[in-house]
């Protein structure tokens, strides 16, 4: 194997960008250290704002398009060339966590800033984005309008969905200002990478520090609807009841079960949220939702999963006298990110001499749609202990700064680093 190539001596300001992620910290911050940031909120508004006057501050060009997704622009010396993507997503879960995408986005930001000081001219633009609604928390999907950038779904279709309230998707948008007017998608970029805390405790365990990410799990998701019938909890004979509530029920317990069945083989199925209607003591309930998802790191092995999933419904249903069907399926991953990209951040951390493992995503992450349309990697840093999607969710500078760094020389070599 060839020496890898000498690194530029450029490098991050880990004070400024631990200070920024700080400063998020604050919006939305929650009694036990962590963030409540919801997606088209006042508080992902603030967020926001935030962001651009920090954008503006550094005379960064800022573009919002259809959906909210926002664009920040170093300009390169040929601007007519397909930019460099970094970022992830400032939103959060309802008791989510202060880095989880947050660090994506605000590592891409510190990375501009890095030039700035050095006074490098790339040739290649590179841009940061803030993906909307990465979180799913208020609309489902999750990731959908990089799903929608990566032209997997329509605008349109992202615009109707709607919240547990019955807000639309883009109702909201309006209401925190930030549709904007830039078509969604539908341009060349060169390459597309995220840095995402780990959300799992393998780094962190190992004591590495970086995880390059080469593929990521399969996953699909479904929405189930169950409708049985009203009836009084009293009179009303066991051998008549159908209960929603009942059908669903059943569904989640054999959900979970499947995810034990799969378990030795790194498989899981989760029952993540239930809906009843009318949700009264006293009364038989007549519909109920329930969401499921199930991964697997083998698209063969989720297929027989998913089989196992359809009998445990139908089962449900008979046992709770219910109808049950899938009003709705998701699904993402079941991919090996870019060949190129994998070798150069490879080389680049031989390069520093740094520790790294290899790893599969097993979240959803906004880079599997991106993978659709450009070259795409994903860098993983590790979070305490492996908690996430939690107020918990921690991280050690020190421990984050070398897959930061390792990002900066990435993006400069993809860039086309000039030196000053
Ligand atoms: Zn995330």
């Amino acid at each position: 194997m060839n020496d890898p190539a000498p690194l530029p001596a450029i490098d991050i300001d880990p004070d400024r960008l631990w200070s920024t992620l700080m400063a998020s910290a604050e919006i939305g911050a929650t009694p036990k250290g962590g963030l409540r940031r919801l997606t088209l909120t006042d508080e992902d508004r603030a967020m926001r704002d935030l962001f651009a006057a920090w954008a503006r501050e550094s005379a960064y060009e800022l573009r919002v398009d259809r959906l909210g997704n926002m664009f920040v622009r170093r300009p390169g010396a040929d601007p007519t060339a397909p930019p460099v993507l970094v970022g992830s997503h400032l939103d959060t879960q309802a008791k989510g966590g202060r880095f989880d995408g947050v660090l994506g986005v605000l590592s891409g930001l510190e990375i501009l800033r890095a030039l700035d000081d050095h006074g490098v001219t790339t040739e290649r633009s590179i841009e940061v984005v803030n993906w909307t609604n990465e979180e799913g928390a208020r609309f489902q999907p999750p990731m959908m309008c990089s799903l929608a950038f990566a032209g997997g779904e329509s605008v349109e279709w992202a615009l109707q969905r709607t919240d547990k309230a019955g807000v639309r998707f883009g109702e909201a948008l309006e209401g925190i200002g930030y549709q904007g007017d830039t078509e969604v998608g539908g341009r060349q970029l060169d390459s597309y990478l995220e840095l995402h805390i780990e959300q799992g405790p393998t780094l962190d365990q190992a004591d590495v520090d970086v995880g390059i990410v080469t593929s990521g799990y399969a996953m699909r998701g479904m929405r189930i609807q169950v409708l049985g019938e009203t009836a009084h909890v009293g009179p009303t004979p066991m051998h008549h009841r159908r209960n929603a509530l009942v059908g669903a029920a059943y569904a989640a317990v054999a959900v979970n079960e499947i995810g034990w069945r799969y378990a030795p083989e790194d498989g899981k199925a989760s029952a993540a949220r239930i809906d009843v209607w009318p949700n009264l003591p006293g009364l038989l309930s007549d519909e109920a939702q329930l969401y499921i998802d199930f991964r697997h790191p083998d698209p063969q092995r989720l297929e027989h999963m998913a089989d196992e999933v359809e009998a445990a419904v139908a089962e449900s249903a008979r046992k709770s006298r219910t109808e049950i069907t899938v009003a709705e399926r998701w699904g993402f991953g079941g991919l090996r990110f870019d060949e190129d990209l994998a070798r150069l951040l490879f080389d680049r951390a031989g390069a520093m001499d740094l520790p790294v493992l290899e790893m599969a995503s097993q979240a959803g992450h906004d880079a599997y749609h991106l993978s659709r349309v450009c070259p795409t990697i994903m860098i993983f840093t590790p979070c305490r202990g492996g908690i996430t999607h939690n107020e918990r969710e921690d991280v050690e500078l020190s421990r984050t700064v070398p897959g930061v760094r390792l990002l900066l020389h990435a993006m400069l070599e993809r860039a086309g680093y000039r030196s000053p």
